[in-house]
């Protein structure tokens, strides 16, 4: 061991160097926060919990197309259709696999109706894999749940479309 080494020890220079650190940081702006009871911002275009849209009246978005089915990569999307007495064409079935889902929002751009979207919610962990595959009525309800943010969140991004 080294003089040099020996007088820093007895000195308990590494400590106080790490102390005046702490301290130092003590004052400063904190750069973490308390999750889950603190949220930090996220962007518009999150890509996060799926969700199937209303107009305001209440009436389903979905106008049964098919084309997210079409473009999804991970084939996770399965529509069935038919037309309803009014003439109009609604889905009867639109199953999700969250499991397969990769998050990529081709069935968000393929939409011509802002029907699916990747909503804000990324707090959707379960503890099975049922769980996971979601059926028309857990989107619409994500959909009913999230439609003030994914309104505000389309709105915001709409200028650089
Ligand atoms: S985000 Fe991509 S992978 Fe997931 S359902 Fe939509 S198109 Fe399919
Ligand atoms: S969610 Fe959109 S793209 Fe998919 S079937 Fe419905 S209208 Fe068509």
């Amino acid at each position: 061991m080294s003089f040099d080494y020996v007088a820093r020890s007895f000195m308990l220079q590494e400590i106080l160097k790490g102390m005046s650190l702490t301290f130092r940081y003590m004052f400063r702006p904190k750069v973490t926060i308390n999750y889950p009871y603190e949220k930090g911002p996220i962007s518009p275009r999150f890509r996060g919990e799926h969700a199937l849209r209303r107009y305001p009246n209440g009436e389903e978005r979905c106008i049964a197309c098919k084309l997210c089915e079409a473009i999804c990569p991970a084939l996770a999307i399965t529509i069935e259709a038919e037309p309803r007495e009014d003439g109009s064409r609604r889905t009867t079935r639109y199953d999700i696999d969250m499991t397969k889902c990769i998050y990529c929002g081709l069935c968000q751009e393929a939409c011509p109706v802002d029907a699916i979207v990747e909503g804000p919610n990324f707090e959707f962990a379960t503890e099975t894999r049922e769980e996971l595959f979601y059926n028309k009525e857990k989107l619409l309800e994500n959909g009913d749940r999230w439609e003030a943010q994914i309104a505000a969140n389309l709105a915001a991004d709409a200028p650089y479309r």
